[in-house]
């Protein structure tokens, strides 16, 4: 009898050591961070619903947009990188949470090089399909590549260009990052004029951006590498190539209430209204900045406040020792 209730008290014991150990373990893995990475070192996850939490959408998140960085050697890499230290410093609200390189960043791996060594190492960058990526399959396929790493929700574009079209919000910035380079079939890496010319927006493209830029409210940016009224360079092989395309694409703007376009190639930093939707363009960065256009680099940021989307174009005068406000607009509704 003795040793039978013996027996029941270690068992009983052992039972509450279980439970303790397993409230420790509960308790050690809940309180642990989940480990943040910098966009460029992200494994690969693949966005869900289930895996990403509900997105602030607060005022107040800041973009920054990079015009054609385009480096080519270790120097390159080094004048790149001390452009994008500013990135972060030139900010109007003193933050920003996504950084968009609007196409041309040939060669991209030393692009990614440069935002590894640079002060936004640790800010998710997104890339834009550029006419020099369109001419190459493996810069096309490294951007491919990042698609599944993005830590912002990323909605796909149509099959075809499912990973270099897509939209995402950044607070309450909902942007549509555009590939201008897609054949409307199987290849997001296409030229429709040249060897080095084809910025153009097939329907099936056209037609999914209507369906996205419906369903949000939100302020609504797009970015695309084109732009859709060049000035000084590449005026006639942009967008603009095939003006009706073109008209069409303004026309769905300005149905749609898109409240700012952003686009790089001509290496000209800027912004002009165009029938109430806003057309700006990010110039140049880093070895871009040759005198080929601007001169200088420029970094443009968008962010909200309580009732205005506002957009501002910050360049060096003539180093980022004496930096500028080339433009700001505030774009209310
Ligand atoms: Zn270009």
């Amino acid at each position: 009898m003795k040793i039978k209730k013996h027996k029941i008290n270690i068992n009983i014991i052992l039972i509450i050591i279980s439970i303790i150990i397993l409230l420790i373990a509960f308790y050690i893995t809940s309180i642990i961070p989940i480990e943040m990475c910098s966009g460029n070192d992200c494994p690969t996850q693949t966005p869900s619903s289930g895996v990403i939490p509900a997105q602030d959408k607060s005022p107040g998140l800041t973009i920054a947009y990079i015009g054609d960085a385009e480096p080519e050697s270790s120097s390159d890499v080094k004048e790149l990188t001390k452009d994008l230290n500013q990135v972060i410093p030139q900010s109007p609200t003193g933050r920003v949470d996504a950084i968009f390189f609007m196409g041309d960043m040939t060669k991209i791996s030393l692009t990614i090089k440069a935002v590894e060594s640079s002060d936004v190492n640790n800010v998710p960058v997104y890339f834009v399909i550029g006419n020099h990526e369109a001419q190459s399959s493996d810069e096309t396929a490294i951007i491919r590549g990042r698609y599944s790493a993005s830590i912002f929700l990323l909605n796909p574009g149509p099959p075809g260009t499912d990973k270099t079209t897509y939209s995402m919000n950044v607070g309450n910035m909902h942007v549509i990052n555009m590939n201008e380079y897609w054949n409307g079939a199987t290849d997001d890496s296409y030229l429709k004029y040249s060897s080095t010319d084809g910025g153009y927006i097939p329907d099936t493209l056209y037609d999914w951006m209507s369906a996205d830029l419906s369903k949000t409210s939100d302020w609504k940016i797009v970015v695309g590498h084109d732009p859709l009224y060049p000035k000084s360079k590449h005026v006639g092989n942009s967008l603009d190539a095939n003006k009706a395309n073109r008209d069409k694409l303004q026309a769905l703007f300005e149905s749609k209430n898109v409240d700012l376009f952003i686009g790089g190639h001509t290496h000209n930093a800027g912004v002009q209204n165009v029938r109430g939707v806003y057309h700006a363009n990010t110039g140049v960065i880093g070895p871009g900045a040759d005198g080929s256009g601007d001169g200088v680099a420029s970094i443009s940021y968008t962010y909200t406040t309580a009732n205005s989307l506002i957009v501002t174009i910050k360049q060096e005068d003539p180093t980022w020792s004496t930096p500028r406000t080339l433009i700001t607009k505030t774009i209310s509704r």
